[in-house]
Order: structure tokens, then sequence, then C-alpha cells
């Protein structure tokens, strides 16, 4: 028989859903994959119920309800002071991951470089290859994960079709600053390359930092694509309900790779998502609020068990480096090791470079969107494990 596409029938299963495969079968409190255990916003539920029970239930424009377009581009325009067109530059796609999925496949012709930055997010190269893009890769070091300027700048060229990144940013936790976004941008015009930057944890910021979009930098509107996530902005992962802003030329492809990716995303869910965006400053406030009250509950528990603990600025999620525990093996075996042993698990973080084993192999990641109750049974488990 012919064999599969190569490229795909190679990669292995993603680690979140190993992870949490493991995690079950052990029965251990799960803090890999990041989805909270909270239920989302009460008037966000209850507006997708109605809407399911009395709304429309059949197939939705392919760009999505006009109401939740209009609330993307209210939104833009309330956080990020941007003037988004909600009919020509708004897109709503079934969460983050097909959004990414419909920019990559739409915008790179095979042979077109495209510049990363790792740590990534496990869809992004995959993705850029399977479009027949060329990976740059671009690796930041912790503990502080800045921009290398000059790295950053050697993986530019006349080539280059576009730069993919994240703030704030999946695993590690880093928001990109002004004078990084900045570089990024210039680094664009220069080569006139597209910035697509996903944007999912745009709300989930940390110490009275602000998120910037590098939409909103000069010259930088008409070639940037921003992502974000209805799963992160309203805690309702499994909806995945996403949308794209992008300038009409941009969108225009990318809204035809939509077009046979999922055509469309349940109205219902559509419509809930549409009333989370109109929510008060004081839900997104309280969001932010909370999810850095829990960073700082895990992350002085875990301290205390002798973890080295990393700033966290943003995210679901702290990284640690669990060395000072006096554990020797590598991140999967010690996020196996703390399933199975302790029960508990959290995510290696080199899976989240292209090669692992060039990767840090001492980093497990711990996901803290999680009620009181669950962070402490996690840190209950983890004491009595390392302090026998
Ligand atoms: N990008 C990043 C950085 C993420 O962490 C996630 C995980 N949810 C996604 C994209 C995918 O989002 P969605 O669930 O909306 O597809
Ligand atoms: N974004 C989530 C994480 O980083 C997982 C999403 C998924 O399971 N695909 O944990």
């Amino acid at each position: 028989m012919k064999s599969a596409n190569l490229l795909m029938s190679s990669l292995g299963t993603t680690v979140f859903e190993v992870m949490s495969a493991l995690a079950r079968e052990h029965q251990s409190v799960n803090l890999g994959q990041g989805f909270p255990d909270d239920k989302g916003p009460q008037e966000v539920r209850a507006a997708a119920a109605e809407y399911l029970m009395n709304g429309h239930n059949q197939y939705p424009p392919m760009m999505g309800i006009p109401e939740l377009r209009q609330a993307v581009a209210e939104h833009a325009r309330r956080f990020q002071g941007l003037s988004v067109d909600w009919q020509t530059e708004v897109l709503v796609t079934s969460g983050a991951t097909e959004a990414l999925g419909d920019c990559l496949l739409g915008l790179i012709e095979p042979g077109d470089e495209v510049v990363l930055i790792e740590p990534l997010y496990d869809s992004y190269l995959p993705m850029v290859r399977r479009a027949g893009g060329v990976p740059k890769l671009v690796r930041l070091e912790p503990p502080t994960w800045r921009l290398p300027h000059e790295e950053l700048a050697a993986a530019f060229s006349d080539r280059t079709k576009l730069i993919l990144f994240n703030t704030p940013m999946n695993p590690c936790s880093k928001v990109f600053d002004r004078d990084e976004l900045d570089f990024i941008a210039t680094l664009c015009l220069k080569h006139d390359a597209y910035a697509v930057c996903d944007e999912v944890y745009e709300h989930i910021i940390f110490d009275n930092r602000r998120h910037v979009s590098i939409m909103t930098l000069p010259d930088m509107r008409t070639r940037t694509v921003r992502i974000g996530s209805a799963g992160k902005s309203f805690s309702l992962t499994g909806w995945k309900v996403g949308y794209i802003t992008a300038a009409p030329e941009l969108m225009k492809t990318i809204a035809k790779t939509h077009q046979f990716m999922t055509f469309t995303t349940p109205p219902n869910l559509q419509w809930g998502a549409a009333t989370g965006l109109r929510l008060a400053d004081d839900y997104y406030s309280t969001l932010a609020g909370d999810m850095q009250r829990k960073r700082d509950r895990l992350a002085n528990a875990l301290t205390d068990i002798g973890f080295d603990v990393l700033p966290a600025h943003g995210t679901y999620f702290v990284t640690t480096d669990f060395r000072p525990l006096g554990f020797n093996g590598t991140d999967d075996d010690f996020c196996r090791h703390i399933t199975v042993e302790a029960g508990v698990t959290a995510v290696p973080v080199s899976a989240f470079y292209d090669e692992p084993v060039r990767a840090p192999r001492h980093f497990a990641r711990f996901c803290f969107c999680k009620h009181d109750e669950t962070l402490d049974s996690a840190v209950d488990r983890l004491g009595r494990h390392f302090r026998r």
C-alpha cells in the first residue's frame, strides 16, 4: 500500500494528550494540559445555551456571525485602540488552532522561510512544514527568555514570508516588551514579512503589565495577523472558538483556507463568545487578578518544596527547574515519575522544541488555572513525595 503523508505520519501524539491520558490512568491531579477547572462566566454559558435552544442552529455565515465579528472589532478598539472593519477584517474559526492552520496554509508558499521562536507551541512547526515553509528557529534562553536581537536579525532574509510568535508566551510565560516588539516590527518592515501573532493569552497577563499587539506598532497594521481564542479569554477551552483580525488583502486568502478547513463554527458558541467579548472591563481585570493569585499560590508552594520556579508574566503556566530536588533524569522522566509516584501531572518543556534532545531537559511546566483546592491537593502530594 502507498504510504500516507510522511511528515504527518511521522509525528507523535501531542504531549498534552499523552500527559492527560497518563493523568487519567493514574488518577493524578492534572496540572499538565492547560485547561481551567472553573465553569466559565455564567452569562457567556447562558447566552450559548439560550441560543442553542431558541436560535438558528444551521450553517452560520462563513466568516462568522455578525454579532461576534462586531464584538471582536469593538474589543480590539477597547483594549488595543485598533480600528477594525468587522466585515472585511474579522474571521471566526474553530479555535486558535484552526486560525493558525488557516494562516499558515493560506500565506506560505513552498520554499518560503518562516521565523519561529523556541520554545514554541506544539502545532506551529508541523503546520509550517506541511505548508512547505522552511523554519528558521531562534531560541530564547532561560531564565529571562529575552529576545536575542542578533540571532533574530540573522534569521530574517529576503526569503522570509512571516514570523510566527506568541505573546504572552506558552510555555515560558514571557511577555514580549515594547522594545522587543519594535525590533520584530523593524525586521518585518525591512524584509517585507508578515507578523502572525498568537495572542490567545492577551488577557492572562500579570503584575500590571499591559498586552500590546504588534498590530498597533507603526506600519504594522496591514502586515499583522492577530489571533485570539474564546477558550482562553472565557475559561472555556473545549469550545474551540477563535478569531483572526487582519487587513482585507491578507484576510481574503486566509478566509479561502478557512472555507475548506471547517467553513464555520457552531453558532451558539459564537453567540456566547460575542457575549463574553462584550463583558465589562472588570471581568477582564478580575480574570487576570485571579490568575495572578493562583500563579503566586502555586509558585510559592513549589518553591517551598524545593523547585526553582522561573518568573511567569502571563499565561496559565509556571516553568520549574526540578534539579534542586535531586532528580537526575530528563524532563520526560520527571513528569512521568511525578504522575505515577506522586499523583501529580506536569508537562515536559522539551516538547516545545524542534529537537527535544537538543533542548533543556530539566524543566517541567505546571498549570495553575485551577481551583485553590486542586492546586493545594497537587502541592500536598508533591510535598509528601519529595520531603520523604
Ligand atoms: N496557541 C497557544 C499558545 C495555546 O496555548 C493554545 C492552547 N489552547 C492555542 C493556540 C490553541 O487554542 P484553541 O484551543 O482556541 O484552539
Ligand atoms: N494550550 C494547551 C496547553 O498548552 C493545550 C491545548 C491542547 O491540548 N491542544 O496546555
